[in-house]
Parts: C-alpha cells; sequence; structure tokens
C-alpha cells in the first residue's frame, strides 16, 4: 500500500485544492492531460482516509476500463475498501440499479439489455410488419431519432402532445414515426427488455416516480464524481442533478474544448450552467499539462484558438520541447498505410518501444483498413477497438442469445434469433404466425410457444412438435441455470444445441475460428464465475455476465496483456494517452468530416475533436494526409485538412518524401504559347507505380533544397497555390477563410516556402505556400 499523503504531495497546489475540497459542489474545468483524472481519483481515495465509506461513494466514467484503472489505483493506496466503490459508466451503474428496482417500472429484474444490433432489427421487423416502405423508413435513422427522444425524456406520449415534433417527422416523409416508436417501446417492454438509452430513461423515471427510491439513492450516494462531464447528455444531467440534490457533494471535471458527442445529445452547457444549478460552486482550473512535449501542448492550442465557442483556458508544461510535429503526405492510402507502419517499425527499433506505446487514430472505421493491412505486413500485432467487438461476432451472439433467453425466455430478438438456429425446421411463416398471436394476446412469443397445442394457429402437429421441443430445451436450461454456475451452462447450452456441432461440420478455416471463439467465450466466462466471488453487491451470475457482456464496449476486454499498437476513432480516444500517436487521414471531407461542416458549431466540433486526437500523444505527434483515397468504392482526389494548416508552422515538420512531389502540372497553353492562368489544372497521380517510402535520402533532400520555387518543382498543388509561388511582399491575396492581407514578408524556399500575411481581420498569420489556397488580387 502506498502512503496517501505522499502521492498527494506529487500533485501541484492547483490539484492538490479540489482534491482535498471536502464538502459541496466543485468542478474543475482543465485542459487536456492537467491531471483532471488524477484528481478525481486521488480524490476519492482522500475522501475515503477523511472517513468516507466507499459505500457512500459513485464515480462515473466514460468507459468501464477508466473505472478499473481507477479503482486500482485507489486499492493501492487505501486498500480493499475500494472494492465497495461504486464506479462505472452511467449506463453500468444505472443498469445495476434498475435490476434491483425493476419490478417498479413492471419489468423484471432479469430483464435483457438490447444492443444496437438488437434495436435494429427489432425496427426492420416492425417497419416490414407494418408494411411501410423501408428506403424512406431507414432504420438506421429511426434509431438514432428514437434515442435522441429518449436522451431529451421525451416519451410516446410527450412526442404525440408535442405538434412540432408530429410535424417534423410529417414533413421528412415519415408520418408514421410517433406510431413506429410506440410500437418499439412496446415490444421491448414485452419483451422484458431496455435498449441502452432506456437505461437513463428509465432511471429517470423511477427517480421522478418515486420519492423513496430517489430518498435511498441520494442517501446512498453522498459523493458523487463524474469525469468528462463534458460530454453527459441531457438524461445523465437530469440523473445526476436529482441524485446530488440533497447533499450536493457533487464533483465534476471536464474539458469543454474536448466535448466531441454532441451529435449524441451531449450538452456542452452542462458545464457552462454548472455555476446556475448549484449554490455556492468552487471552480477549480488546472493549467498545467503534465502529458506532453511543449511542441505538442502549444500546437494543440493553436488549433483550439480558432474555436470561437469556449472557455479562456491556459494550457502550458514544463515538460521539454520534444520533436515537432511530423506531417506527411502520401499518393493513395494505401501508401499512408504501409509509411504508418514502417515509422512505427523504424520508432519501435531505434527508441527501443514497445507495440502499445503506438496508437493510430481515425476519424472513421473504415479507414482502419488500409492501416491493418499494412501492419499485417510488417507482422506487428494491433488492436483494432471500436470495429465489430467480440461480443458482436455471429457466433458469440448466437450463444448469448440461447443464454439471455435462458434468463429471460420473453426476450423476442433473441428467440428469433435461434429459434431455427441451427436449423430445426421451423420456417420464418411459423415465426410470424407466432408473432401475430403473441400480439393478438398480448403475450411473449415464448409463452405462445409454450401453449400451443391450446391455440389454433394453423400450424401443423411436425412443427407444433418442434415448437415444443425448442421449449422444452430452454425450460431444461433454465432448471440447470438453478444449480450450475455460468461456466457450466454454458457449456452445456453449447453442445445441447447443437451451436458447435453446426461449425464443426462448416469445416472451413472460418468455422474453425468461430469455433476457437466460442471456446475464447467460455474461458472469459469461467474468469468472470472466478472473479465474481469477490465483486460486492454480486447477483446472480449469469444475469451479471450477461449484463457485463451488453454493456461491454471493446475498450473494457482489454486486458492490456499483450503488447499491441491500437487502433481507433478519435472518439474512442478520448482520455487515453500513448507516447507516439498517428492521426491519419487529416483531409478535407474526412477530417472535418464532409457531414460536419454546415453549420460553425458542427465544424467547431470537429476541431475538438482534432484537439482530442492531438492531445493523446505523449511524446510524439504524427499527422498523415494522402492526395487520393477510396471512398465510398470510387478514387476521389483528397485536399489537407484545414486543421493542419491551422497550427502554428514552428511546431510542423514536413517529412514528405520527394518522390510524392513528382507529378508535373498540366498546363494549357493558348495558340500563341502563352500560360493560360485560369485553366491551371493538375495532372493527376498515376498512382500505379508506387514511389519508394520513407525519409528522403541525404542525395534527394539536397535536391529538393536546391529546386528552384517554380511551377515545375511542385506544381502539383491547387492552381491557387501555382501563383502563391510567385508571391512577394507587398502582394495583397486572398484566403478562402481568413479574407484579404497583405503580404509582409516570403521566407524558406521549395516545400518550406511560407508567407507572412497581415489579414484584415485575424491579424498576422505565417502560411505554408505548399497549402495555403491563396489568390493574388
Ligand atoms: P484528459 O483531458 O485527456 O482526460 P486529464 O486532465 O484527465 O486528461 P490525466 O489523464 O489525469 O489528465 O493526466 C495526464 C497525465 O499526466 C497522466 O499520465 C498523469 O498520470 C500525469 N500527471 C497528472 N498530474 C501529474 C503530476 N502532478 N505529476 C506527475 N504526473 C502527473
Ligand atoms: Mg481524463
Amino acid at each position: 500500500m502506498q502512503d496517501l499523503q505522499q502521492q498527494l504531495n506529487l500533485l501541484n497546489e492547483a490539484q492538490y485544492a479540489p482534491t482535498v475540497h471536502k464538502d459541496g459542489p466543485l468542478m474543475v474545468i482543465a485542459g487536456a492531460g492537467s491531471g483532471k483524472t488524477r484528481v478525481l481519483t486521488y480524490r476519492i481515495a482522500y475522501l475515503m482516509s477523511q472517513g468516507v465509506d466507499a459505500f457512500n461513494i459513485l464515480a462515473l466514467t466514460f468507459t468501464n476500463k477508466a473505472a478499473r484503472e481507477m479503482k486500482n489505483r485507489i486499492s493501492q493506496i487505501v486498500g480493499g475498501e475500494a472494492k465497495n466503490l461504486w464506479m462505472g459508466t452511467f449506463h453500468s451503474i444505472f443498469a445495476k440499479i434498475l435490476r434491483f428496482e425493476a419490478d417498479k417500472l413492471g419489468y423484471p429484474s432479469n430483464f435483457t439489455i438490447y444492443d444496437s444490433q438488437d434495436s435494429e432489427r427489432l425496427l426492420r421487423a416492425i417497419i416490414r410488419e407494418m408494411g411501410l416502405d423501408k428506403d424512406i423508413y431507414k432504420y438506421k435513422q429511426l434509431r438514432s431519432r428514437i434515442s435522441s427522444f429518449k436522451n431529451s425524456l421525451i416519451t410516446v406520449r410527450a412526442y404525440f402532445n408535442n405538434p412540432d415534433l408530429v410535424e417534423a417527422d410529417a414533413m421528412a416523409k415519415r408520418p408514421r414515426m410517433g406510431d413506429i416508436y410506440q410500437e418499439y417501446c412496446d415490444r421491448c417492454f414485452k419483451a422484458g427488455a431496455m435498449d441502452f438509452d432506456d437505461l437513463l430513461l428509465k432511471t429517470n423515471e423511477l427517480l421522478n416516480r418515486f420519492p423513496e427510491v430517489l430518498a435511498k439513492y441520494q442517501d446512498r450516494f453522498r459523493y458523487i464524481l463524474v469525469d468528462e462531464y463534458q460530454d453527459t447528455n441531457h438524461s445523465q444531467y437530469l440523473i445526476v442533478r436529482a441524485l446530488s440534490d440533497k447533499f450536493q457533494n457533487i464533483c465534476v471535471v471536464g474539458d469543454d474544448a474536448q466535448s466531441i458527442y454532441a451529435f449524441r445529445g451531449a450538452n456542452i452547457n452542462n458545464i457552462l450552467n454548472f455555476q446556475r444549478d448549484y449554490d455556492d460552486v468552487a471552480v477549480y482550473r488546472l493549467e498545467q499539462n503534465y502529458r506532453s512535449t511543449k511542441n505538442i501542448v502549444e500546437a494543440a492550442n493553436s488549433v483550439i484558438e480558432h474555436n470561437k465557442t469556449k472557455l479562456d483556458k491556459v494550457v502550458w508544461t514544463a515538460n521539454e520541447d520534444g520533436n515537432k510535429i511530423k506531417v506527411h503526405r502520401s499518393i493513395t492510402d494505401g501508401e499512408e498505410g504501409r509509411f504508418v507502419a514502417s515509422s512505427i517499425f523504424e520508432n519501435k527499433m531505434q527508441q527501443q518501444l514497445m507495440n502499445g506505446d503506438f496508437a493510430v487514430l481515425y476519424r472513421t472505421n473504415a479507414q482502419s483498413r488500409a492501416i491493418e493491412d499494412a501492419l499485417r505486413k510488417r507482422d506487428i500485432p494491433y488492436r483494432i477497438y471500436g470495429g465489430l467487438s467480440f461480443y458482436q461476432r455471429k457466433e458469440i451472439k448466437d450463444v448469448l442469445a440461447y443464454l439471455r433467453l435462458v434468463v429471460n425466455p420473453k426476450d423476442e430478438e433473441s428467440l428469433k434469433r435461434v429459434i431455427n438456429y441451427p436449423a430445426r425446421g421451423i420456417g420464418q411463416s411459423t415465426v410470424d404466425k407466432l408473432v401475430v398471436a403473441a400480439k393478438h394476446y398480448g403475450r411473449s412469443i415464448f409463452e405462445v410457444m409454450a401453449n400451443i397445442d391450446r391455440i389454433d394457429l394453423k400450424i401443423n402437429s411436425g412443427t407444433k412438435t418442434k415448437l415444443s421441443n425448442f421449449v422444452t430445451m430452454i425450460q431444461s436450461f433454465q432448471i440447470m441455470n438453478e444449480g450450475a454456475n455460468a461456466f457450466e451452462l454454458t457449456e452445456h447450452v453449447t453442445k445441447k444445441t447443437g451451436l458447435v456441432q453446426e461449425l464443426k461440420k462448416d469445416g472451413t478455416p472460418e468455422g474453425v475460428a468461430r469455433i476457437e471463439n466460442i471456446e475464447e467465450l467460455l474461458n472469459g466466462i469461467k474468469d468472470f464465475v472466478e472473479g465474481q466471488k469477490e465483486v460486492a453487491d454480486a447477483t446472480g451470475a449469469l444475469t451479471e455476465f450477461l449484463e457485463d457482456v451488453a454493456l461491454a464496449t471493446d475498450l473494457d476486454n482489454d486486458k492490456g496483456d499483450d503488447d499491441r499498437v491500437a487502433l481507433m476513432t478519435i472518439h474512442l480516444a478520448k482520455g487515453l494517452e500513448f507516447p507516439y500517436v498517428y492521426i491519419v487521414g487529416m483531409e478535407e471531407d474526412l477530417f472535418p468530416s464532409a457531414m460536419s461542416m454546415n453549420t460553425r458549431s458542427e465544424l467547431e466540433e470537429e476541431r475538438r475533436l482534432f484537439y482530442v486526437a492531438l492531445t493523446r500523444a505523449e511524446k510524439q505527434a504524427y499527422l498523415t494526409y494522402t492526395q487520393s483515397r477510396y471512398r465510398w468504392g470510387k478514387l476521389i482526389d483528397a485536399e489537407p485538412s484545414r486543421f493542419i494548416e491551422e497550427i502554428d508552422d514552428q511546431y510542423l515538420d514536413h517529412i514528405t518524401p520527394v518522390e510524392n512531389y513528382r507529378f508535373k502540372p498540366m498546363i494549357d497553353t493558348d495558340i500563341f504559347g502563352e500560360v493560360d492562368k485560369s485553366k491551371l489544372r493538375l495532372k493527376k497521380p498515376v498512382p500505379s507505380a508506387p514511389p519508394k517510402i520513407g525519409k528522403p535520402t541525404p542525395d534527394q533532400l539536397r535536391k529538393l533544397r536546391k529546386l528552384k520555387p517554380t511551377t515545375e518543382a511542385n506544381g502539383n498543388e491547387p492552381s491557387a497555390n501555382l501563383f502563391n509561388n510567385e508571391l512577394v511582399a507587398g502582394n495583397k491575396v486572398e484566403h478562402t477563410r481568413f479574407g484579404i492581407g497583405e503580404v509582409l514578408k516570403i521566407d524558406g524556399v521549395g516545400n518550406d516556402k511560407k508567407a507572412e500575411i497581415r489579414f484584415e481581420a485575424g491579424g498576422i498569420k505565417k502560411l505554408l505556400l505548399r497549402f495555403a489556397k491563396l489568390k493574388v488580387i
């Protein structure tokens, strides 16, 4: 065990104050890497040292992994008592509470949690049953609309009472939206299932409708702490508000500059209004970043400066300057992947690093493929976070569906998934009849099946027998579940249902991999059963396991025991840190995303996302972009992201090899041989001859430096840049975003040539001519 005081002494003054602040509301607003999460962690240890019972502390984090790490850290200081802390994501904590209280809301305590796939399958079924056009009623859109209703606490009734909402859907040619919402909620309820958003919505309902329940949890959670507060949505905000209302011991930490979930309903006003919501709020600011080098911290500051909506904040670091941020351009996305892989390889060798010291971050999941291919070719082990997680694989979902049925036979999505898998001769038309009957009698499909002999459904006797056999099999599992543990039961289920035999029959390498996955699942359950013995508040083993699984993000499955490069979207990287970070796909329309450039606030959210990405790096950041990229099955031209340009150039190091500048412009001339500048065009790259990758050789560098800054030398930029090379001090120029300005000075040659420009609106900026979109006026 470590000595608390000794640990507290390691904090700086600004961190120490909120850590030992005792009662009342407090908020820590501070930039990335300044120790917010550390303050939260030590604060919990401190509170416990002051006699606060672990049972009275609730900590809400962004991932369950973060919660686990925090708990481990705390137990190093306070010992075993840390086990009794309630820590986790909003969803996992409130799922637990809902289990205790489910009956009050008419749910079984073993309710199923529908994941997003389940929700989408259900919506698809509803659209089909209602006979609606699936091209107009797109299930993904419906799901996100329902999700946003729920996160704003708009119930079905509230929806129908709100003419604006109803009209908006009518205008969007979805007049049946309300009916779909109603049917979706009814079906979930009948199936004894809650979706992710319900976990928050129903918690709010519980706390609102049952004052005695609210009082119970208010008394229990005397100290509430929330990390990443900037990304809480309205529903989460209301829960925290209600629970902390009595004691007002609420501590939130966050950074408005890292708010990146507005698209999912996160509300930055939760931070801005905190002082309004509580009396006598103590506000603390941290300014010193401990994570990153000076270059990274200052570069990140220079980017976020471009956002208009922000709280004024200082972030500085006493760390060393470090290297500049390396910017690399490639010709294709395949080459970008190869650059990342070889750079990781070289850095690992030269700096004696582990794979786990590297992360590759991207804007969209689809970008991982090119990176993966390149890493595989180099034999560099990696792990993808946020793709299809282990628990979403088909064979795993099949096993889980059986388990979910054992616990809750009303679970409609699970039943439909496995009623005829492995095949047992129960066809879709039979299932359709069961669905109709279930609706008619207001019962679950399983109940209809269990009473199949008493209902006239025009199902032949052979099929009836098959249905009864299925019911009997599930019931036999239920009986076993009363005595056996989750591991024994699952092993039995995989054999008895024929799942494993089915895969064995398959015989292909994929089939073998699937069996291995099922074995891995069994290992996981065994671990869980062992671990369960230590957990406070544990209830029925199988239910708990299924809940863990339903709420697991793949970050949570990272046992951290093998050494791999981490690949993930920037959204997932929030709160994490890595010595080396590669941010790939730094291109306009990709990052910032084309879909998020309609309004200033969307663009600012993209910029915050970039800020999050950059501030994950401890020692070295790379920004890579490519000239052309396959998107939606087409090769498209790409332009470097404006975010590169927004970084003050003094923090950047352009490491693009000379080969990537080899394309000559195709210049149109008129009949007199004069260049028609309005027609300057680029010759498209010819990706058939892949360029050599890696750093330019000394020879190439020399050549590069000698290149005269003419259109010939590096004219592979958009036409406006051709003019840039002729710029001289005194020129008046127009920039697409900064507006009109005057060139004060030109520095550097070739690729490094830059202009210092005084813009009428935005002050003096140094722009690299290679990137700057300038027009001489
Ligand atoms: P983010 O905004 O990205 O979530 P954060 O503000 O939560 O960042 P932490 O993750 O708590 O920051 O801290 C960043 C890094 O700095 C961590 O590695 C942490 O251990 C380290 N750190 C924080 N405070 C100190 C300190 N006083 N002395 C040494 N290291 C520190
Ligand atoms: Mg943090």
